[in-house]
């Protein structure tokens, strides 16, 4: 088929929410772009569906803190229909016959924690200061380009920022830094409390999309990836989209529409098209062709890297390095549709403000420990780690009156069963099972849903081409961090072959519904000539 004649400034390979802010950014700044989607939808894994007749919500994202609050002004992300609203109680964590709950009054989360340690209690309000002072830094970072080993004087000019940014932390937050970059989580929380059941619900933070052991070094880092967000201002806070996660993407698609971006869906990219060591078009599966003078890839890296561009491209270490990129974040994903809400037998007479927070199940650092080693030998964990999040007590628009949706967030869960089975043969059994592990907590559960949607990781992998399940694209571990994300030498946004770029999570600052790698890269692009 022939090239098409017009050609853009732009073109960008997946209109995940990145895609959408690199185009967002590029558009405002008169730049001509193009976005290929191959989905039928917008919006990657931030989307909302209807999964059973009447009973929408977000299909793998479902809470947001990490979006950037530049991103939400410099794309008037609320002119174009974003409503988030802050998770309006804490967090209740289900333990045999008792809870941990950590409501927002800081009172009652200190007289909660004492019911288990009067030490952990007084430590508490220290522990949280430590992280929130070190994400702060992490934050500034966040929204700047890493710089390239062996760069020129603006990598230079970035290494000297990132260095400032540590400078002005002080001895003891560099010092906290640096131990929750090398730490183990399990050592780290050990180190500050002894209540097994706040340990476990801490916990939680550092081993969601991390298929590791919580007593894997280098495993606390996770706690600062997700208290570097903030809802409303508040710092370290989650909260939900109205409508779900669809919403925020459909904001982004619509500031992208009115800037002039040409949104196609259904049109999967098949090859970046070069001109020597020159990016000058994709060619789609349907085989047209298009030109562009840029080209910035939202997919996974080693789908840019391997399978888009000619591996031969890179030199023999890059290449070994993109191949040993390690994507696998061991995570299952369902929702539920239900016609009343659970009824946790220790939260009997309480009322139902704790639907309005995040509800857990991550008793203690062992069960936790207990969930990644059944992973290991069998693919899954028999007791999952589960995030339980119902968006209706808050969102009327998901759910007809009276029903309710529940997001169920569960680790650990290996995209490969070592069985060599298929996660096809096996969904919905482990669906009963993430099922019965809270009917434990709320015996009328198994009986109050009316419809569920699984999303396996390799369900995660087949629809979004997540490569390993990973919801990252790609681990968010220290050798794939920062400036050696995805692999050193790439970090800034610029690949191998001239005028191609990342701008989705394997780049910094790594996953998470932030619309920063889309940002940056746009920036880099934007710099570029
Ligand atoms: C189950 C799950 C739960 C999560 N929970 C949360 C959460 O609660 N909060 C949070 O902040 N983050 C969460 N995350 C992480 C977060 O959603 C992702 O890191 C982020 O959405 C990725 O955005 P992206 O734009 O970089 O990539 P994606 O969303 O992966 O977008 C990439 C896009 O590229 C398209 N594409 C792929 N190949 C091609 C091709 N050949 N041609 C054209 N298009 C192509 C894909 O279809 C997709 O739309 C979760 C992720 C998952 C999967």
């Amino acid at each position: 088929m022939a090239t098409q004649a017009s050609e853009s400034d732009v073109i960008i390979i997946g209109g995940g929410h990145n895609g959408l802010v690199c185009a967002g950014y590029l558009a405002r700044a008169g730049r001509s772009v193009r976005v290929f989607e191959a989905r039928d939808v917008l919006g990657g894994a931030a989307i909302t569906e209807e999964f059973h007749p009447g009973f929408r919500n977000s299909v793998y994202s479902y809470s947001v803190s990490l979006l950037h609050p530049q991103v939400i002004a410099d794309l008037s992300l609320e002119r174009h229909g974003l409503e988030i609203m802050e998770r309006a109680a804490g967090t209740l964590s289900l333990l045999d016959n008792d809870h941990l709950l950590l409501t927002r009054d800081d009172a009652q989360a200190r007289a909660e924690i004492a019911r288990f340690s009067a030490r952990d209690a007084d430590r508490i309000e220290q522990f949280e200061s430590e992280i929130s002072t070190v994400a702060i830094a992490l934050r500034q970072l966040a929204i700047q380009s890493p710089p390239d080993f062996g760069g020129g004087w603006r990598d230079l000019m970035q290494l000297l920022s990132a260095g400032n940014v540590a400078r002005k932390l002080g001895a003891q937050a560099q010092k906290v830094l640096a131990t929750l970059m090398t730490s183990s989580l399990g050592d780290y929380l050990d180190s500050w409390f002894e209540g097994e059941a706040l340990k476990g619900v801490l916990g939680l933070e550092g081993v969601i999309g991390n298929f590791a052991s919580p007593y894997q070094s280098g495993t606390a880092y996770i706690l600062l990836h997700h208290a570097f967000g903030e809802v409303g201002g508040r710092a370290g806070a989650w909260g939900i989209a109205r409508g779900g996660m669809g919403a925020i993407s459909d904001a982004m698609a619509s500031f992208a529409r009115a800037q002039g971006v040409a949104l196609e869906t259904g049109t999967p990219v098949e090859e970046i098209l070069l001109d020597g060591k020159k990016a000058v078009g994709v060619r789609l599966a349907d085989g047209r062709t298009f030109n562009s003078r840029q080209v910035a890839a939202n997919v996974h890296p080693q789908t840019l890297l391997t399978r888009m561009l000619d591996p031969s491209l890179l030199n023999e270490e890059d290449r070994r390095r993109v191949d040993g990129y390690r994507s696998h974040s061991a995570t299952f994903r369902m929702n539920v549709a239900l016609s009343e809400l659970p009824q946790f037998t220790s939260m009997a007479g309480r009322g139902d403000a704790h639907f309005q927070g995040a509800i857990e199940v991550s008793p203690s650092l062992a069960y936790i420990d207990q969930a990644y080693l059944d992973a290991k030998q069998t693919g899954w964990a028999k007791k999952p780690v589960i995030s339980m999040q119902v968006p209706t007590t808050q969102d009327d628009s998901l759910a007809p009156p009276g029903a309710h949706v529940a997001s169920l967030f569960c680790q650990h869960f290996q995209r490969h069963l070592p069985s060599g089975q298929s996660w096809d043969d096996v969904r919905e059994q482990v669906a009963d099972e993430v099922i019965n592990t809270i009917d434990a907590y709320a015996p009328n559960f198994k009986g109050a849903v009316l419809g569920r949607q699984i999303k396996t990781p390799l369900d995660i992998e087949r629809d979004l081409g997540m490569i390993g399940g990973d919801i990252f694209h790609g681990a968010l571990h220290l050798d794939q961090f920062y400036a050696m994300r995805p692999i050193p030498g790439y970090a800034s946004y610029r690949m191998p072959v001239d005028n191609v770029f990342l701008c989705g999570s394997g780049a910094h600052p790594g996953g998470g519904v932030t619309g920063l790698p889309g940002r940056n890269a746009a920036q880099a692009m934007l710099r570029s000539r």
